[in-house]
């Protein structure tokens, strides 16, 4: 519990414009974006101006003992932001500034709250590039990117925050400012902690300062949809464009339920009947190259009985579609009351195996399930809507996400691509790590933060 004492002391140093403990101001921080979960209010939102400010935090809650949950957007599908066990949520908001872009060394040198599409705009109108691009960018902050080692559908070609991370500034939980990494392309200077720390949760440290690498903006690319009759030949042909060694930035898929639910919600003239589109985008700086590419993938898309090919004439056209992939967790919640996003990830090879044991699992346990998903990279979304009423539903939908997780593991996959572990995973981590790999990251959790004030009850 946060005395009166902690809240005077909280107040003395953020100031109280930044301390929230009114109810109805405390309400909303007992969710993330994940639903089908029920947590319970913070005791205080606190929003911090500075590293030195979330320093003396932490170790007030060192000496006192409260729970710190660090937030960015809330955007988490895997109930990673949501505090468990009261004390204070502490908002990054404050912390947005883009403090250089450093056109000479392409990196960039940024606050954890900057808002994830904003930094692209800033960029790219320099012709620069940071390519992760989460679904939810237009309101998720780089801090939670790289907390959770966020992907996204340029993640085929380009990789995920992970891959563009040089050096962090971090709050450690005794309150040590420390940075890590730094701003040179190579850098082997001890453990590598800002791999440790980027995909850590929140659970390790507060991310205060990130230090990014950036790449010229490609200057072509082409994008198409392909549409087929049959899931099976869209699923051979992503294997197919990569075993042909063509490397799309996006090689997304959506199943029928998927393209029904878009459609609806977003009006862009999908083929309602169609089995699965392919989103698929290539990008370079040669157009003859991009314009080869473009052509390959068509032909191989014939060879998999693909219905029809609609090539992007314009920015717009693409953007229209690509914009309704973005908003598609909207679309689903229009089905229903609660919807799992899962992201279950398997190597590429697979995807086709997945796939089919998904739609079995939908038949098997009754349920809807859409799904789409960054299947170049092997990351599946399976999004299963349900009635979290209907009791008999809910157990379905347990079974189902079991058989999954035991599915993608079998064959070599992972439970989680992007989306992290948090809360939800967490129950299922052994499967993958074992007890001994658990063991590992207890020990790295109890070295660093003893006292487990940090997001404490995420991630194992
Ligand atoms: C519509 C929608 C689409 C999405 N699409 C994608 C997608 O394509 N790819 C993908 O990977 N994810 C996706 N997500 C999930 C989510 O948006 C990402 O994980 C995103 O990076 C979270 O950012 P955030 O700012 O909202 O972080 P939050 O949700 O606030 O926090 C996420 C985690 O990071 C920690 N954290 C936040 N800031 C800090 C900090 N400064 N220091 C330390 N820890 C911190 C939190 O404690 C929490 O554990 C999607 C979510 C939605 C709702």
């Amino acid at each position: 519990m946060l005395n009166s004492k902690v809240l005077k002391e909280i107040t003395q140093i953020v100031g109280k414009e930044n301390v929230f403990t009114a109810p109805e101001d405390l309400h909303c921080y007992a969710e993330d974006a994940t639903l089908g979960v029920i947590s319970k209010p913070p005791e205080a939102v606190v929003k911090p101006g500075s590293a030195e400010e979330i320093s003396r935090i932490l170790k007030l809650a060192n000496k006192e003992h409260f729970p710190v949950v660090p937030r960015g957007a809330g955007t988490s599908l895997s109930g990673g932001a949501m505090p468990l066990e009261g004390g204070i949520v502490l908002e990054t908001n404050r912390l947005n500034k883009i403090l250089e872009i450093d056109k000479e060394n392409l990196t960039a040198f940024v606050q954890p709250g900057v808002i994830t599409a904003k930094f692209h705009q800033e960029v790219e109108k320099l012709g620069l590039f940071f390519p992760p691009d989460p679904g939810s960018m237009a309101v998720s902050t780089l801090g939670g990117n790289v907390a959770s080692s966020s992907g996204g559908l340029r993640g085929l070609k380009y990789g995920t925050t992970r891959d563009y991370v040089l050096g962090l500034q971090v709050v450690m939980p005794w309150g040590a400012i420390v940075n890590i990494g730094g701003r040179t392309a190579k850098n082997v200077t001890g453990y590598d902690l800002t791999r440790l720390m980027v995909g850590s949760e929140g659970t390790l440290g507060v991310i205060t300062e990130i230090t990014v690498k950036l790449l010229p903006l490609p200057s072509h690319s082409r994008s198409m949809l392909a549409i087929f009759d049959q899931l099976d030949n869209a699923a051979e042909t992503i294997s197919a464009i990569i075993a042909n060694k063509i490397i799309p930035c996006t090689l997304d898929i959506m199943d029928n339920n998927a393209i029904k639910a878009i459609e609806a919600a977003s009006k862009v003239g999908l083929p309602l009947e169609a089995e699965a589109i392919l989103l698929i985008e290539v990008d370079g700086s040669i157009e003859a190259v991009v314009e080869d590419e473009l052509q390959r993938v068509q032909e191989i898309c014939q060879e998999y009985k693909v219905r029809e090919v609609q090539v992007a004439r314009t920015p717009e056209e693409k953007i229209k579609v690509w914009q309704a992939r973005r908003n598609s967790y909207g679309a689903f919640n229009k089905l229903n009351n609660t919807d799992i996003v899962e992201d279950v990830t398997v190597p590429r090879s697979k995807v086709p195996d997945m796939i089919r044991v998904i739609r079995d699992l939908a038949e098997r346990y009754d349920l809807t399930i859409a799904t789409l998903g960054h299947a170049g990279d092997g990351n599946m979304h399976p999004n299963i809507v349900y009635d979290r009423n209907n009791k008999d539903e809910v157990e379905q939908v347990e079974k189902a996400v079991d058989d999954m997780f035991a599915a993608a593991i079998k064959m070599g996959g992972t439970l989680s691509g992007e989306h992290g572990i948090g809360l939800t995973k967490k129950p299922f981590m052994k499967w993958e790590m074992g007890d001994d790999g658990i063991e590992v990251l207890a020990r790295i959790k109890n070295a660093l933060d003893p006292n487990g004030i940090l997001n404490p009850g995420k991630m194992y």
